[in-house]
């Protein structure tokens, strides 16, 4: 049985309570989170010019600090992430392995503009945590409509599909969770 340590990369995210983060994880992929109160310093990944961290960096440091391998690490942080092809990415994940990551930056409603919506931004969240939880367990990216696994380049993408699993990716997580 697997569990998740959740673990703030930089800073604690405005308005994002994790415990409503390890609720829903629990919810729908039937794992205990440990939320851990210490945050990772995270300075060594930031770019100074792009002012942005480095996603595949952050991801390194995760892997190092669960290196017993019996845990899925899940970061979350309050900054913007890229990866150098790509001007940014909302998280990261190993396939198949432990550690996975995502950023609130561009998940606020008042990012894009609009209104404050502290529940937009817990759904939003807990969507994303379950995407990148789901590459760690070795689902790809999904072409089922309704399904957490489909991609997103946008976050109207992210509102679009639901905070579940389609029936394949669900029979694939229930063979190795
Ligand atoms: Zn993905
Ligand atoms: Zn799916």
């Amino acid at each position: 049985m697997h569990s998740v340590r959740i673990i703030t990369l930089g800073s604690h995210p405005r308005d994002v309570s994790l415990d409503l983060l390890a609720r829903g994880i629990r919810d729908i992929l039937s794992l205990d989170s440990v939320i851990e109160p210490i945050p990772l310093d995270i300075d060594a990944a930031l770019d100074p010019s792009r002012k942005q961290y480095h996603s595949t960096e952050l991801l390194a440091s995760l892997v190092e600090l669960e290196s017993s391998g019996e845990h899925r690490v899940l970061g979350i942080t309050p900054y913007d992430l890229f990866i150098p092809v790509l001007t940014f990415v909302f998280g990261q994940a190993q396939l198949n392995n432990r550690a996975a990551l995502f950023s609130t930056f561009r998940l606020h409603n008042e990012f894009y503009g609009l209104p404050h919506s502290p529940a937009r931004l817990e759904e939003r969240c807990l969507k994303e945590g379950l995407h990148e939880l789901g590459h760690t367990f070795g689902l790809r990216h999904c072409m089922e409509l309704p399904c957490v696994m489909n991609s997103s380049t946008y976050v109207e993408d992210i509102d679009l599909k639901p905070a579940d699993f389609c029936l394949h990716c669900r029979e694939h997580l229930r063979s190795v969770c």
